[in-house]
């Protein structure tokens, strides 16, 4: 167990006797504590990203028929697309939605290394209930406790229970994962009444997109404490609008922040930061980071679980702005300086793998620019076996390499 300390992080990581924090590394080097000088380096808690299709990040984005008035027109076409139509070639649903199946798995952990490249280190895969094994292939932490319905409309066609059932396994201690108002019609508008109807919106609700809700909506949300996360690249880029944020933040509503998959969504958090920016100008770097670090832990109810421990969860990020939060809007892959998760190193400069002594053959070494950098796994052999299947090479945007 290693030691390290840094001195210039946001406040919610320090201890308000130190300047410092302490992050516990497991290695092979022992009782050593390194004191970093972190001048033109920044520490945060790494990232939670509260929406994700692990299944579905294939590219490019998909839709013939943009802007589309709501998403269930565009779920139905995406059957037909260049995009899913190559995916299949990987990896073919007959169904059942079965993710451990060895060709999906490869899918999936593609989408969990575009999270790990832009600093997260949970999330929320939105599919039905996996077994237990699938969250335990991963390098991060894909939520297991949850229960959820793919949309009120549509239904859970991809597997799981009814909506109220789902809610009632829930108990109201995990959340209720739900896509809703994901368009601007007058289907999209009366999806909220049904919600109410159907005595689904409670605590422990998380809405996905929430596009047209009124303000109206946005305080009965606010009223019982549920949460709504918002998908501004993935909404502008299929709907051409996106969740009326400053109204939700305003009525005290409990927002958090969502890639979606790359078939709809930007290609990765960081790019999320930029497309949130964009939509909405007024919104802060602060309050980007609260919706991926404290709204995100309210909302998946991850408050009191061992996972969110600060000694053993790091993000150093280099420095691209004075101001700490800002900074955040002008990061690309390259400038993870070290991602630590459950004390495990899992991406950062080559500096660190040779200081911590790790194990090679855990990892992958490769270079951005001038940067030499480590990856947790095999990405890139991931990437030669889809290749194998394809015939040709697929390029991923969200990988480095
Ligand atoms: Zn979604």
């Amino acid at each position: 167990m290693l030691k390290i300390k840094v001195n210039n992080s946001v406040s919610d990581l320090r201890n308000s006797s130190s300047k410092y924090i302490d992050v516990e590394v497991n290695c092979k080097k022992s009782d050593t504590v390194i004191d970093f000088d972190y001048k033109n380096k920044f520490a945060y808690k790494p990232f939670i990203n509260s929406h994700d299709h692990l299944i579905s990040n294939w590219f490019p984005r998909s839709g013939n028929h943009l802007p589309y008035t709501n998403s269930h027109i565009w779920v139905e076409e995406n059957k037909n697309s260049e995009s899913f139509l190559e995916r299949n070639k990987i990896w073919e649903n007959n169904g059942d939605f079965d993710l451990l199946n060895e060709n999906a798995k490869l899918i999936v952990k593609m989408g969990m290394y575009k999270n790990i490249f832009s600093g997260v280190h949970i999330l929320q895969d939105h599919i039905k209930q996996q077994k237990p094994e699938y969250y335990k292939m991963f390098d991060i932490y894909v939520i297991e406790q949850f229960t959820q319905c793919h949309s009120i409309i549509l239904g859970n066609w991809w597997g799981g229970s009814t909506a109220e059932e789902e809610m009632k396994h829930s108990k109201g201690i995990i959340p209720f994962i739900i896509h809703l108002s994901e368009g601007i019609d007058n289907v999209s508008k009366s999806e909220f009444n049904i919600l109410l109807e159907k005595d689904l919106l409670r605590m422990n609700t998380l809405i996905i997109h929430g596009i047209c809700l009124t303000k109206d909506e946005l305080s009965k949300i606010s009223e019982v404490g549920a949460s709504v996360c918002w998908c501004p690249s993935s909404n502008m880029y299929l709907i051409g609008q996106t969740l009326d944020v400053l109204s939700a933040l305003e009525k005290g509503v409990n927002i958090c922040l969502g890639t979606d998959s790359t078939m709809t969504g930007g290609i990765h958090l960081f790019d999320e930061f930029k497309h949130a920016k964009r939509a909405c100008n007024k919104i802060t770097g602060q309050v980007l980071y609260q919706m991926v670090t404290k709204n995100a832990e309210k909302a998946l109810f991850l408050n009191d679980q061992s996972i969110l421990h600060n000694q053993n969860n790091l993000l150093i990020l280099e420095q691209m702005h004075d101001d700490i939060y800002e900074n955040l809007l002008y990061q690309e892959i390259d400038n993870i300086d070290l991602l630590i998760h459950q004390s495990k190193p899992i991406y950062g400069n080559l500096a660190y793998f040779e200081l911590f002594n790790l194990n090679s053959n855990d990892y992958e070494i490769f270079k951005i620019g001038n940067k030499e950098k480590f990856i947790i796994g095999h990405p890139q052999l991931l990437n030669s076996q889809i290749d194998e299947i394809l015939g040709y090479h697929k390029n991923f945007p969200f990988l480095p390499f």
